[in-house]
C-alpha cells in the first residue's frame, strides 16, 4: 500500500511517503538484534522505566500538537484524539510504574525444591497496526515490550504514516535507544519476511480477520507467539429494568464514538420488548440530534470515516442489509459532501438469513433486536462469529452478573459500555482473536516465563 496523509474530511492529499526498501529492514533487524543482545534489553529494568516515564510526560506536553495530526489525517474528533494522547500518556505511565512487579520472579512451591518463574525478553516483536486510534495502539505494544526488553519493529495503516512518525518521534526523544522501536512503511510480503526472520521472535497484530490470519500463520509457520486483536460485533443488551435514560445516552456514545469504528463499539443493540419502543424513540431521538462536520470543529459530534474506501465498504453493507430484508429506521446513506461521511443510521428487523446478522459495521450504523427475555438475549448474544466485548444495562446487578458470565467474549461491562484502562486486560475469543493487552497479562505475553528449580 501507498502511505499517504489524505485529510477525510474533504479528501485532499496532504503528504505521499516513500516505502522502505529490504536493506531498510535489514538495517532495522541489525540494529533491534543487537539492542536485544545488549546490556540494555537483558540488564535490570530500572534503565528502560525512565523512558515511559518520559513519554507520558512527552505525551501531555504534545497532546494539542498529536492530536492535530491524528484528527487531521483519520478524521476523529478532536477532543477524541486528544482523550486518546491522554491514554497513551496513562499506559506509558502505568507499565513504568507497575511493570517491575508484574516482571518480578514468581515462587511455586514444590517438593522438587526452591522453584520460581523469571520473566525474560525473547526478541523482536514485529507489530502491525490498524488506524481507528493511531496512538493508542502503538502504546498498547511498546509500553510492555519496552518495559520487558523486547526490540519492536512497527508497520503502521498505510492511511496514518504521519501519526506513524510523530509516534517514532517522541518514542526517541524519551530516550529510547534505537532499535526499540521502529516505524516502518513496508508491504504485506516485507511484514512477512520480517516474522520469517530468526532474529524475530512474536508477532502482534490488531486490525482486520484478514490480516489477521495472514499474520498468525506466517508466525505459526516459523513457530513464533503471535497475538491477534481483531474485530468484534459487541452487544448492548438493554434489559427491561434497565435506566433507560443512561442506557440511551451511553448506547449513543458506544455506537456514534470513533464514527463509530471501533473494534468493541456498540453494534447489536438488544432490547427487551417490554422498553422495545421507549428504548428505540429516545435513541433515534438521540441519533436526529447529530451533527456532522469537521472534526476539528469542537462543536462537531459525527466526524468522517477515515477513508473513501471505508465509505464505501459501509455504504454497500447498508445497502445489502436493506435488499435482503432489513428495515431502515433511520439515515441510511452517505451524507452530501465531499469528505467521506455517513448519516448516523439504525438498522431494524435483521433477520439471521441476511449477512448483516454476522457483519461487523464499521462506521456510525446501530442494529436494534428486540428480545423476549434473557434467554434470548444470551442466544443472539452468543449467535456470533466475533467474542470481543458487551456491555449490559439493568438495575438488577446479580442479574447482569449472572448473563455477564454466559456471554461468549474477552470482556463485559454492566451498565457501561466496553472501555479500556491501563490497568484492564484487553482482548477476546472466538475471531475476535486471542492473547490480551494492557494489563499484567499484557506484558507476559511476550516474555520467556522461564523456571528455575534448585535441588535440596
Ligand atoms: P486491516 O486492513 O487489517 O489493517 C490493519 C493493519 O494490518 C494495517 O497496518 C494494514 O496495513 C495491515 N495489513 C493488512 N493486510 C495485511 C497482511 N496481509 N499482512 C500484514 N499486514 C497487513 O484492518 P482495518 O480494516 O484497517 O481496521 C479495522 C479492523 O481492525 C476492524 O475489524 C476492527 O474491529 C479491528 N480492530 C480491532 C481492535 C482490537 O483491539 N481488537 C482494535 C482496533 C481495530 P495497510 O494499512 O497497509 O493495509
Amino acid at each position: 500500500m501507498a502511505y499517504q496523509t489524505v485529510n477525510p474530511f474533504n479528501n485532499q492529499l496532504i503528504k505521499a511517503y516513500s516505502n522502505h526498501s529490504d536493506a531498510d529492514i535489514e538495517a532495522t533487524l541489525r540494529q533491534a538484534d543487537a539492542l536485544y543482545h545488549s546490556e540494555w534489553a537483558k540488564g535490570s529494568i530500572d534503565q528502560r522505566l525512565p523512558v515511559l516515564h518520559k513519554l507520558a510526560d512527552l505525551l501531555e506536553s504534545h497532546q494539542e500538537e498529536l492530536a492535530k495530526i491524528a484528527t487531521q489525517e483519520m478524521g476523529k474528533l478532536i477532543a477524541q484524539s486528544r482523550s486518546e494522547v491522554q491514554i497513551c500518556a496513562q499506559i506509558a505511565r502505568y507499565y513504568a510504574d507497575n511493570a517491575e512487579k508484574f516482571l518480578a520472579p514468581v515462587k511455586y512451591d514444590t517438593e522438587l525444591g526452591d522453584a520460581w518463574v523469571e520473566h525474560h525478553p525473547i526478541g523482536i516483536i514485529m507489530a502491525v497496526e490498524p488506524w481507528n486510534f493511531p496512538y493508542y495502539q502503538l502504546i498498547r505494544v511498546l509500553a510492555p515490550n519496552l518495559a520487558a526488553g523486547n526490540p519492536v519493529i512497527c508497520k503502521h495503516a498505510s492511511i496514518v504514516p504521519h501519526c506513524a512518525e510523530a509516534f517514532a518521534h517522541l518514542v526517541r526523544e524519551a530516550g529510547a535507544p534505537e532499535g526499540a522501536w521502529t516505524n516502518l512503511f513496508i508491504s504485506s510480503d516485507q511484514v512477512s519476511a520480517i516474522i520469517a526472520d530468526p532474529r524475530v521472535q512474536g508477532a502482534a497484530l490488531t486490525g482486520s480477520e484478514k490480516a489477521g490470519s495472514a499474520v498468525a500463520s506466517q508466525a505459526a509457520k516459523h513457530i513464533k507467539k503471535s497475538t491477534l486483536e481483531l474485530g468484534g460485533n459487541d452487544v448492548f443488551i438493554v434489559l427491561d429494568d434497565a435506566d433507560l435514560e443512561k442506557a440511551v445516552k451511553t448506547g449513543v456514545q458506544a455506537r456514534l464514538a470513533n464514527a463509530g469504528q471501533v473494534c468493541t463499539a456498540a453494534k447489536r443493540f438488544i432490547v427487551h420488548q417490554k422498553v422495545a419502543d421507549q428504548f428505540l424513540r429516545q435513541f433515534t431521538d438521540a441519533f436526529q440530534q447529530v451533527k456532522m462536520g469537521d472534526p476539528l470543529d469542537e462543536s462537531t459530534t459525527l466526524g468522517p470515516l477515515s477513508s473513501k474506501d471505508a465509505l464505501e465498504t459501509l455504504s454497500k453493507q447498508v445497502s445489502e442489509a436493506v435488499q435482503k430484508g432489513a428495515k431502515l429506521h433511520f439515515g441510511g446513506k452517505p451524507a452530501n459532501s465531499e469528505g467521506n461521511f455517513f448519516e448516523p443510521t439504525i438498522l431494524t428487523h435483521i433477520t439471521r438469513d441476511n449477512p448483516a446478522y454476522f457483519e461487523e459495521f464499521f462506521g456510525p450504523v446501530a442494529q436494534v433486536y428486540v428480545v423476549q427475555d434473557d434467554e434470548e438475549a444470551l442466544r443472539l448474544a452468543n449467535d456470533s462469529h466475533y467474542g470481543l466485548g458487551g456491555a449490559i444495562f439493568s438495575r438488577d446487578i446479580e442479574r447482569a452478573k449472572g448473563l455477564a458470565s454466559r456471554i461468549e467474549t474477552g470482556m463485559v461491562y454492566i451498565n457501561w459500555l466496553t472501555d479500556t484502562a491501563a490497568e484492564l486486560p484487553f482482548g477476546g475469543v472466538k475471531r475476535s482473536g486471542f492473547g490480551r493487552e494492557l494489563s499484567d497479562l499484557g506484558i507476559k505475553e511476550f516474555v520467556n516465563q522461564k523456571l528455575v528449580v534448585v535441588r535440596q
